[in-house]
């Protein structure tokens, strides 16, 4: 029965009720390692890994167990339980089904020769005693060609030279060692990674080397260049010389040496706006789902576009997964399978992204890249997000230099001033037209400060920088007065800014020099002109003031010389025409005296004849003596004064004149039952005489020219009087002569008020006049003389 056991495939073992192993055949001995005396009378539970209690086996039919191998590890069984006799006795049969898989020598070898590292176990000869198909490869030979071999047979000598000395150093060492190196594989420069170990044996002796070595080519080429691309862009004299073309042809480089390598179908890189929050292809290398010229996907709000973009995780997928996508359907009719999508970020911005298809013809990836191109990726977004700096740099730089040298010309070239000034009124800058206008060198400007420049009655215009701050920060066309070298200021118009960042002030200016001497010129043209115009109205006033009085003179003469020669004039008429004839005569006498006495002042001719007199009694008196005239317009006259007696130096003549002149003025001015109130007053130091009415007044514009001669206010409103209008300024001149003063104040249609002023001042060792009675008819002629011109006496 044992012989047959042990003739058979399947793996029996035979235990008694308590556990205690009857039997075990060869097959199973060998798969867990032990002898038959190893085992036979131990326990079951001694070599069972998940059982302690006997009894469980036995009410099952089948059970899985797993046992203990001679090496400690665990082998796992499907058994049957069978009770049965076993040399007659009953026993508990246990037949074993191998669960675990074993791999044969044949699977690893293929394992091992699918995967792209080379792998090999020398002995310490240095014979291969294994190489996987990658490594023969790499030796352009057969792996059997390989085995037995030693690396001088396989590879070039320096190569089997420097792998001599490395498996000599790990033997040595007894350390396993890793290592890049440089080999020409078909002609084509490759680096390689290579990992070699030694394997001790019982003594504790290095008994094999094992090795495993693999491309880096494509991920050191990368690097390289990453690394000297970054490190140019890093510093701002070499971001400023990079060309973008160094840049995208290094992507476009990076972009190919993937096809290559992940032997892809097609690579992109799309950047990401985040303002226009759209996908713009960039680089493109062999399939691409856009052509050259369409290369934007929008990723507005709420499209799905977006949602995928933003959910996205890197990695490959099968397009079916995401044909709900327009743009990804497109590229499932072009025959694409998988399509692999990488963010390129930099932290948590993200700037564009990498996508690489493989279509149907192609092998699908063998193994998982993503690490690997997450890693480009990395490096790639350093590299663009330099060149986005390196662009926005050059364009700011750009930018500033235009703007420096727009400046700059301006200045130079600006007909104008230009300047800059501090907030303590010194000049920082000033372009050369300053220099030329007022005559300072650049260097005399900057040290001299506004206050110095400016002249003393404009200094009051400036305004200071809390009132630029309060105010509109900008001035312009303000007139100032700037000290030119030679001495003379020069006017300049002003157009000033406050600029809060800089704490100074811009200012720009424009020499008006000449544009003042011509307005001031032409002022005075315009002055000239007015006083011909004036003069030339006052002539023909004057003739026509001399021809009326004359013609009715002249007429009434002839009316007389009528009836004297008919003898039919009658006492009557006679007094009317004599009356007539005198009363024009008197005016002709007026005009005549005024002119000469005008002329007179104005040749310096005219004198004062003073004598100490008692103002008040001249003033009353002549006041008094236009009573017949004031009577016959029902006009109520009225003085008023606060002393009787104030001895003062005067000419009683001049006075009278001036007092008929205001006067005769207040009677032609004031309607019928109006008011005139003459009044003194004295303080002892001087006289003021007020003469007021309740006229028709005089315009406001007009009250400034009255006491001008020719000044006879001409306003359609007024009834044009009768007069010549040089009253008012021998007026003035008389009182003037006087030492004293006179003013207006009027108002129109409620009345004008004259003031003059004369100061007590007498003539030492004179007594004061008295004015006789006779002194009185003079003054009645003189009343006719200035009221001639009244028509209704
Ligand atoms: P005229 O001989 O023409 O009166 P004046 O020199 O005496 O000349 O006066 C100048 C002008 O002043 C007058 O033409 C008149 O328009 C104005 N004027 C003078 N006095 C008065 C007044 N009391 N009321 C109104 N207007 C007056």
């Amino acid at each position: 029965m044992k012989r047959i056991f042990n003739k058979l495939n399947e793996n029996i073992i035979i235990i008694n009720n308590k556990g205690d192993i009857l039997f075990c055949n060869e097959v199973l001995l060998e798969k867990l390692g032990y002898k038959q005396e190893d085992i036979i009378q131990n326990n079951i539970n001694n070599i069972l890994y998940n059982i302690e209690d006997i009894d469980c086996i036995k009410k099952e039919e089948n059970i899985d167990l797993l046992f203990y191998r001679k090496t400690k590890d665990i082998v796992k069984f499907n058994c049957d339980i069978i009770i049965d006799f076993f040399e007659e006795k009953e026993a508990i049969f246990i037949l074993c089904k191998e669960i675990s898989k074993s791999y044969t020598i044949e699977d690893l070898d293929n394992l091992l020769d699918s995967i792209p590292i080379g792998l090999w176990i020398k002995n310490i000869d240095g014979k291969y005693l294994y190489s996987n198909r990658y490594l023969a490869s790499l030796a352009n030979k057969e792996k059997e060609n390989m085995i037995g071999n030693y690396d001088i047979d396989n590879f070039k000598d320096e190569y089997a030279h420097l792998y001599k000395e490395v498996d000599e150093e790990v033997i040595n060492t007894k350390k396993p060692r890793l290592f890049e190196e440089a080999i020409i594989v078909n002609g084509i420069s490759k680096e390689f990674e290579s990992y070699k170990a030694p394997i001790l044996g019982e003594n504790e002796d290095v008994i094999y080397t094992v090795g495993a070595t693999r491309d880096i080519s494509l991920r050191k080429k990368i690097e390289k260049q990453v690394f000297n691309n970054h490190n140019q862009v890093s510093t701002l004299n070499n971001i400023l010389n990079i060309s973008n073309r160094d840049i995208k042809g290094l992507l476009e480089n990076g972009c190919y040496e993937l096809l290559k390598y992940l032997s892809i179908d097609g690579i992109s890189i799309w950047l990401y706006d985040k303002d226009k929050k759209e996908l713009k292809s960039y680089i493109r290398r062999g399939y691409s789902v856009v052509s050259q010229h369409e290369g934007i996907i929008k990723l507005g709000k709420d499209t799905i576009e977006w949602e995928i973009f933003n959910n996205m995780s890197d990695g490959l997928r099968d397009i079916n997964e995401v044909s709900h996508i327009d743009i990804c359907k497109k590229m499932e009719n072009d025959g694409v399978k998988y399509i692999g999508t990488y963010k390129i970020k930099l932290r948590d911005d993200i700037i564009g992204i990498l996508t690489i298809y493989y279509k149907y013809d192609n092998k699908p990836p063998e193994y998982d890249q993503s690490n690997f191109i997450k890693a480009i990726c990395g490096q790639m977004a350093i590299l663009i997000k330099n060149l986005k700096l390196t662009n926005e740099i050059k364009i700011e730089n750009k930018k500033r230099s235009n703007t420096e040298r727009e400046l700059a010309l301006f200045l130079e070239t600006a007909v104008d001033l230009v300047g800059v000034i501090d907030e303590d009124g010194y000049f920082k800058k000033a372009n050369s037209k300053w220099s030329e206008v007022l005559g300072w060198t650049e260097e005399e400007l900057i040290n001299i400060n506004l206050k110095n420049l400016l002249h003393p009655e404009d200094m009051k215009k400036v305004l200071s920088v809390k009132d630029f701050k309060k105010g509109s920060k900008f001035r312009k066309n303000v007139k100032y007065r700037y000290l030119n070298k030679n001495g003379k200021y020069i006017w300049l118009h002003i157009g000033s800014k406050y600029v809060e960042e800089e704490n100074h002030f811009l200012v720009t200016g424009r020499d008006i020099t000449k544009e003042m001497y011509v307005e001031e010129q032409t002022k005075k043209l315009e002055k000239a002109i007015e006083i011909e115009s004036m003069k030339n109205e006052f002539f023909s006033n004057i003739s026509h003031e001399f021809k009326t009085p004359l013609n009715i003179i002249l007429g009434s003469m002839q009316l007389l010389n009528q009836s004297i020669y008919k003898n039919s004039i009658t006492t009557e008429k006679l007094i009317n025409h004599i009356s007539t004839i005198k009363q024009n005569s008197y005016r002709l006498l007026r005009l005549v005296n005024n002119l000469i006495d005008i002329s007179k002042i104005e040749t310096g001719y005219y004198e004062l004849q003073l004598s100490n007199n008692n103002i008040v009694n001249i003033i009353e008196d002549i006041t008094l003596s236009v009573v017949n005239y004031v009577e016959c317009k029902n006009i109520n006259l009225i003085f008023d004064t606060d002393t009787e007696c104030e001895i003062l130096a005067c000419d009683p003549d001049k006075i009278e004149r001036v007092m008929l002149n205001l006067l005769s003025n207040a009677i032609k001015y004031t309607g019928e039952y109006g008011e005139i109130i003459v009044s003194l007053k004295s303080d002892g130091k001087k006289v003021i005489v007020s003469v007021k009415d309740n006229g028709t007044g005089i315009p406001k514009d007009k009250i400034g020219i009255i006491f001008d001669r020719f000044g006879q206010v001409n306003d359609a409103l007024i009834k044009r009087r009768e007069g010549s209008g040089i009253g008012l300024s021998l007026v003035k001149s008389l009182v003037e002569m006087h030492g004293g003063s006179i003013r207006v104040e009027s108002e129109l249609n409620i009345g004008s008020e004259f003031i003059f002023e004369i100061p007590v001042s007498l003539i030492e060792d004179e007594e004061v006049t008295i004015l006789d009675k006779n002194l009185r008819d003079s003054q009645i002629e003189k009343c006719n003389i200035e009221f001639s011109d009244i028509y209704n006496i």
